[in-house]
């Protein structure tokens, strides 16, 4: 079934009989040629361009909960491509290029908005480091605006630009960025992946891997084993503990990361702001909330919830610069658990055993590279190289030395 304005006016004049769901619920069958595991927005992105972009057929995508359920519903909706490195900038600008014609593509309103996102600075120093970024991404034919205190004001009249602990010097905008309704994007892949023949299995976690000599062959789940062809591993913060079950110790740690939503106000903030003097990030949603976030709680954990000294470091960073919002309620509040790789950039790699693939190490910023990391993901399980834009994001870059440290703090997930 189409989505369209037309059909939105039938249903409404015709009862609303003519629904149907949006994906199938599919029993496992008992081989695929490729299987991906994990339901998030990376996973189901694969899935969608296997076998819309390459051609292939008889694929499943296993997810142990529900999709969406994981960090793809639980994020803070920002894109962008502001990147400096020549490893990030061409993926992240290719992501973003696919965001922009993605409701066209799949046929589904995940809410794209491209409201721009702003980093402000505050020291001069830290603004000759955005500009150097802006020159990056500009020469990369990416979009990138510095922008001085007079502009700020405008666009941002509740940002405190006079007497602030942190005084704002200027800030990096880029128009482009924005944010997407986070969960839409896994139903919008899911319903473009099933329609496409894609078996989506929930309630069917991996539980180990099978191996023969040295090839991998099929995997155990909840549902019982299944065998494929190949197998696309896509866990995000579930990633050590995946893929220890092929014996493979990753350089990846898992970290809590909180997002919080505010109770609606009228409109504040037109686009997406980051303060430079801490750690934090808002954006207002289209039914008013202020959505934000800062640090990862700072401990390795898998649980999907964190705790209190975080809440209280992202709220003073939020007072710092926006001391209006000390009198707005918290409405929401949850966690995700980030695969924090050990230099802040991702790996899409084959993995020492044949057939057997890995995407993983978002960090924090895997929802906005959502479509080029399942696009990317797909052309290497397809054609076994990696593609032109993701070709630094090899596992092997941690044994020689190769690391695309986009902040320059090596090891230390706190701090990417
Ligand atoms: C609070 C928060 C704010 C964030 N803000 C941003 C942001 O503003 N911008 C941005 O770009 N990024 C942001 N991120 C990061 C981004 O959400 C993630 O990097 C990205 O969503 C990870 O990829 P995914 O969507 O595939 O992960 P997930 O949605 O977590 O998908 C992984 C799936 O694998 C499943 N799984 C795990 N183990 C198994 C198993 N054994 N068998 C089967 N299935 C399994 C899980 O249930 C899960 O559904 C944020 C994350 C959090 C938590």
């Amino acid at each position: 079934m189409r989505y369209s304005g037309f059909k939105v006016m039938w249903e409404a004049l015709t009862g609303h009989k003519g629904w149907t769901p949006a994906w199938r619920d599919p029993d496992p069958q008992p081989h695929y040629d490729i299987i991906i595991i994990g339901g998030g927005g990376h996973g189901l992105a694969t899935a969608y361009y296997l076998a819309k972009e390459f051609g292939q057929k008889r694929i499943a995508v296993l997810e142990k909960g529900w999709i969406g359920g994981g960090n793809v519903g639980r994020n803070t909706t920002i894109i962008r491509s502001n990147y400096l490195h020549d490893g990030n900038i061409p993926f992240y600008e290719f992501s973003l290029k696919l965001w922009e014609g993605l409701e066209q593509d799949f046929n589904y309103n995940a809410m794209i908005s491209q409201r721009g996102v702003l980093n402000l600075t505050h020291s001069d120093a830290q603004n000759d480091a955005y500009l150097r970024r802006g020159n990056a991404m500009r020469m990369h034919g990416s979009d990138a605006d510095m922008l001085d205190v007079d502009q700020i004001k405008q666009m941002y009249p509740s940002l405190n630009t006079t007497d602030a602990r942190f005084p704002i010097k200027g800030g990096l905008l880029q128009k482009r960025g924005g944010t997407v309704r986070h969960d839409a994007v896994a139903w919008g892949y899911a319903r473009g992946a099933d329609s496409l023949g894609v078996d989506i299995i929930q309630n069917c976690e991996v539980t180990g891997f099978k191996i023969e000599n040295g090839t991998v062959t099929g995997v155990k789940t909840t549902r019982g084993d299944i065998g494929a062809g190949k197998i696309g591993c896509a866990v995000a913060g579930s990633s050590s503990r995946l893929l220890a079950k092929a014996d493979m110790r990753l350089p990846i740690e898992s970290h809590v990361l909180q997002a919080f939503v505010s109770e609606g106000l009228k409109p504040i903030l037109p686009g997406v702001i980051t303060f430079g003097g801490g750690h934090f990030y808002c954006s207002q949603s289209d039914k008013g909330g202020l959505v934000f976030g800062g640090d990862i709680d700072g401990y390795n954990s898998y649980a999907q919830r964190g705790n209190l000294p975080v809440v209280e470091d992202v709220c003073e960073g939020g007072m710092a610069i926006l001391p209006m919002m000390g009198r707005a309620r918290v409405l929401r509040m949850w966690g995700g658990i980030m695969d924090m790789s050990m230099d802040g950039s991702p790996i899409i790699d084959k993995t020492h055993i044949d057939g057997l693939y890995f995407n993983g190490g978002w960090c924090y910023g895997g929802f906005k590279a959502t479509p080029a990391s399942g696009y990317c993901f797909a052309h290497l399980l397809t054609r076994g190289t990696p593609h032109p834009t993701a070709a630094a994001y090899r596992m092997n870059r941690f044994e020689t030395g190769h690391m695309i440290d986009e902040k320059g703090v090596g090891n230390q997930p706190n701090l990417h």
